[in-house]
């Protein structure tokens, strides 16, 4: 079979492998689409994050292709989507109701994990298929089951929040997870949701997506924003979508008074914070990583049945030998959408 492999930074090849066998357990998929995850795009162009040797792609739908022995939680012919959390429902986390924090599931994660095989492929083989396969309820197009990666994000996050109904958010970011949360806060109740992008046809997407503002991240709308909140002295809930600390620096300037900050994009490099500035305002600071098996059921029914809109997560289809092409025509801006399907 035909997959992509990543050889470290800025080196992705089309190789030829040999399609994989489900052993006991195990699940084979045969791969419809591949969503090119930001996490892949910020792989390509920069050193740790994915190990040289790994096929990425861990956001995808298909077709069960073939069963191990004993596998009963899905079956030959249904429409899955493979989906990041390879966790291993065993431990404290897992147990606990927290399987996106397990620590078995990160180097477990199909396209994430060192030297695993994810879905920039035609077949992907799921080790652990009752954690990792969600089924597609039926009649919901692949193209809006596909997305489950990145719309799951925001709307963990903001279910991980303590957003109510009649309150105020701020997001940073609005590129695919940004504007998940964007959506999600309004459905959750927000009565303001004030959306910073740097990106004009992000600040678009985000008044798209349920959005009441949405401003370039200046000084002087920042101070907008504060004046939209001075009701309550700040927002009720900061949500970091961009993965830089300039957003994160800019949550905590726009919290109101124990107010609380979500982080969800990740940056690598070293931050700083001063605890004088918020320690006088039991600032809650919370972090957000992924989500559950559950959420994406809730979300798939919601999609479903309309009350999730997915029209602003743009789409654009290639086939899977453009995988790099199509990374890179991204990182230099020259495809804005907020997902390029890979099709085998
Ligand atoms: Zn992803
Ligand atoms: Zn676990």
């Amino acid at each position: 079979m035909k997959a992509i492999r990543y050889n470290g930074v800025r080196n992705m090849e089309l190789i030829e492998m040999e399609k994989p066998v489900p052993g006991p357990g195990q699940v084979l998929v045969k791969v419809l689409l591949c969503g090119i995850c930001g996490t892949d795009i910020h792989a390509y162009g920069n050193e740790g994050i994915l190990h040289p040797g790994t096929i990425p792609g861990h956001e995808s739908v298909g077709i069960v292709e073939e069963t191990g022995e004993g596998v009963t939680c899905v079956a030959v012919g249904d429409l899955v989507a493979v989906g990041p959390p390879g966790d291993c429902g065993q431990c404290y986390s897992c147990n606990t109701g927290h399987p996106n924090t397990c620590v078995h599931a990160f180097p477990n994660t199909l396209g994430i994990g060192p030297g695993t095989q994810g879905a920039y492929a035609e077949y992907v083989l799921s080790h652990f298929p009752q954690n990792e396969l969600f089924r597609i309820p039926e009649g919901m197009p692949l193209e809006q089951a596909v997305l489950f990666d990145l719309v799951g994000v925001g709307f963990h996050a903001v279910r991980r929040s303590e957003l109510r109904l009649g309150d105020t958010a701020v997001v940073f970011g609005c590129g695919s997870v940004g504007l998940s949360v964007v959506e999600s806060a309004k459905l959750a109740g927000a009565r303001i949701v004030i959306a910073f992008d740097k990106k004009p046809s992000c600040r678009e997407r985000a008044l798209e997506a349920g959005a009441d503002y949405a401003f370039d991240p200046t000084e002087e709308n920042l101070n907008r924003a504060k004046e939209l909140l001075a009701h309550q002295n700040g927002a009720h809930v900061c949500f970091e979508a961009a993965g830089n600390i300039h957003a994160l620096y800019g949550c905590i300037d726009l919290c109101m008074p124990n107010g609380q900050i979500m982080s969800i994009g990740s940056d690598a490099n070293p931050a700083q914070i001063r605890t004088a500035q918020m320690g006088p305002m039991e600032y809650d600071l919370k972090f957000s990583f992924t989500y559950t098996k559950e959420e994406i059921h809730q979300l798939f029914e919601m999609i479903r049945a309309g009350k999730f809109r997915t029209e602003v997560f743009t789409t654009y289809k290639a086939p899977l030998e453009q995988a790099e092409q199509m990374i890179i025509d991204q990182i230099q801006g020259k495809l804005d959408v907020a997902r390029v399907l890979l099709e085998p």
